[in-house]
């Protein structure tokens, strides 16, 4: 996980929040492991792949748009004019689409939604949450 497997410029400003993005879909697969075989390991690789393959394509879109707005030269003078000149309904559209990305850990307490931007619903959240949720109701009627 992590700059590990994924490069994504620094201009971009979205490496280290992707990477512990990666360790929180991970953590909560790892949390909601039927049972440790060999078999389960490798299918919760796979769901993790599944999971952050698009948001991590996100990022790294968005880094390789922003490392053009940085960097010296005509290409970079030509993309920073047309940024600066972006109009603000556009930036939104934009950044709406890298923090859409935002998986919680499931066997922790709910956040509730702040922020007027919907995230996607991380299938690797909910397994967790719904294991959490059985386990502190399994609990409480003891
Ligand atoms: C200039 C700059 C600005 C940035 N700005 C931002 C920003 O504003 N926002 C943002 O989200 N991201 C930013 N990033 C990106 C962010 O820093 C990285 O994406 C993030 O640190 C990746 O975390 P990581 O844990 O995957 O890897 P790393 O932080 O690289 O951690 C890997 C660790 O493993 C250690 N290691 C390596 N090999 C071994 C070994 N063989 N044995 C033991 N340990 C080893 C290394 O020493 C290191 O401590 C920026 C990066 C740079 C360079």
């Amino acid at each position: 996980m992590g700059d590990a497997c994924h490069k994504i410029n620094p201009s971009g400003g979205h490496g280290a929040v992707t990477a512990m993005h990666d360790a929180i879909t991970l953590a909560n697969l790892i949390y909601s492991m039927p049972t440790k075989t060999s078999e389960d390991i490798t299918a919760i690789f796979k769901e993790y792949q599944e999971e952050r393959y698009p948001a991590v394509m996100e990022s790294f879109k968005n880094s390789q748009v922003m490392s053009k707005v940085t960097s010296r030269g005509i290409t970079g003078a030509v993309v920073l004019f047309l940024a600066t000149r972006m109009p603000m309904w556009l930036w939104r559209i934009m950044l709406a689409k890298t923090v859409r990305f935002r998986p919680q850990v499931g066997f922790l307490p709910n956040i509730p939604l702040q922020g007027s931007v919907v995230p996607v619903v991380s299938p690797s959240e909910q397994k967790a949450r719904a294991l959490f949720n059985r386990q502190q109701h399994a609990a409480a009627s003891i």
